[in-house]
């Protein structure tokens, strides 16, 4: 990931750890990513519980660096939206 915007020039980072609540973000979106894979499995295949949860934690493993870039980009907006940056101060 870059460390700014090639664009406009960004700073995707504000603070150290900013990314924190990204993660809660990532979670939620490998929780529902992991029930559809389990979901979709179940209906096809009618796997026992078990082996179709892990069959699906397998498959979403390969979405795992994916899906962070996209909570990453989900939190940016959702900070932007509620703490827009300020203009810099002289
Ligand atoms: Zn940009």
């Amino acid at each position: 990931m870059h460390e700014c915007c090639p664009s406009c020039g960004l700073k995707f980072e504000r603070e150290q750890g900013y990314f924190l609540g990204a993660m809660y973000i990532s979670y939620a979106l490998a929780l529902m990513v992991i029930i559809l894979l389990a979901a979709a499995l179940w209906f096809t295949l009618r796997w026992p519980l078990q082996k179709t949860v892990t069959w699906a934690v397998v498959l979403f493993l390969p979405l795992a660096p994916s899906l962070t870039l996209l909570a990453r980009v989900l939190w940016i907006y959702l900070d932007r939206a509620v703490d827009p940056e300020s203009p810099p101060s002289m």
